[in-house]
C-alpha cells in the first residue's frame, strides 16, 4: 500500500495589537475580531494557514522588518511615511479619529485646548495627529501620555488621570458602549486600513490583494461587517 503524506500549507505569521476592539481584542484567552476573522477568510480563500501574535502597536512594523511576523492585520491606517518601510494590501476599512471622555466629566473637545492631559497609543495616527496638531502648535500646554496600549489608555481615563484619549472613531464607538466613557468629538482624518507585509515580499502582498478581492465579491466582506460592527 502507498502511503501519501498531505502537503502541509504554508502557515503565516499574522502580528496585531490586540487591544482595537471590534478590529482585534482579547476574549476568554483568544485573540478574536474583525480583523482575525478577515485574516482567516483570506488564508482560506488562497490556501494558507494563518497564525497570529499579539504585540505593542509600535513593534508591528519592526516585527515585518526583521521577518518575526508575515503580516499585519491591526487597524492599520495606510500612509506614506509607512509605504517607505512596508508594502500595503488595498484598504478594506475606511476611520477617522475621535476624542473620547470620562462618562459625567462633563468635558468636551476643549480637553484639547489649554492645560489639559491626553492619552494616546504609542505610533497610533492619533499619537502624530496629536503630536503634528496639539503639542508642535503650543494648543494643548498639559502633557501628553503614551500608552502601549489602547487598554492602558482607556484604563488612564477612566482612574481619571488624563482628560481624553485621540483613537479611531469605530474603536472609539466600540469603547463607549461598553466602558463609563463618552464619544465627544471626531476628528475628520480620512484614514484607510489597509494589511502590511514586508517591503518588497510581492508574493505575499499578491495573495492577500486576491484573498481581500475575493472576500469582497464572495459576499464574505459583508458578512463579517454585519456581525463586527
Ligand atoms: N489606525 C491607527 C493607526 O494605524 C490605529 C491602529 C491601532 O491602534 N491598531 O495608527
Amino acid at each position: 500500500f502507498v502511503s501519501v503524506a498531505p502537503v502541509s500549507a504554508k502557515t503565516y505569521v499574522v502580528g496585531t495589537s490586540a487591544g482595537f476592539p471590534p478590529f482585534e481584542y482579547i476574549q476568554e484567552g483568544k485573540i478574536v475580531g474583525f480583523d482575525v476573522d478577515l485574516m482567516k477568510a483570506i488564508a482560506e480563500s488562497q490556501g494558507f494557514e494563518v497564525e497570529f501574535q499579539d504585540i505593542s502597536f509600535d513593534s508591528l512594523i519592526p516585527g515585518l522588518n526583521a521577518g518575526t511576523i508575515d503580516i499585519v492585520a491591526a487597524g492599520m491606517t495606510i500612509t506614506e511615511e509607512r509605504a517607505k518601510v512596508v508594502d500595503f494590501t488595498e484598504p478594506y476599512y475606511s476611520a477617522n479619529q475621535a476624542l473620547l471622555v470620562k462618562e459625567g466629566s462633563g468635558n468636551t473637545l476643549t480637553v484639547l485646548f489649554g492645560n489639559h492631559n491626553i492619552a494616546v497609543q504609542t505610533g497610533t495616527t492619533g499619537d502624530l495627529w496629536v503630536e503634528e496638531n496639539l503639542e508642535k502648535t503650543g494648543i494643548l500646554t498639559g502633557k501628553v501620555t503614551r500608552f502601549d496600549t489602547f487598554v492602558l489608555a482607556i484604563q488612564d481615563l477612566i482612574n481619571g488621570n488624563v482628560d481624553g484619549v485621540v483613537l479611531d472613531t469605530p474603536v472609539a464607538k466600540r469603547y463607549a458602549a461598553e466602558k463609563p466613557v463618552v464619544m465627544v468629538a471626531e476628528i475628520i482624518t480620512g484614514e484607510q486600513y489597509g494589511l502590511a507585509v514586508a517591503k518588497g515580499n510581492k508574493e505575499l502582498l499578491e495573495k492577500l490583494n486576491k484573498g481581500l478581492e475575493e472576500v469582497k465579491t464572495s459576499g464574505k466582506m459583508d458578512e463579517l461587517l454585519k456581525k463586527y460592527f
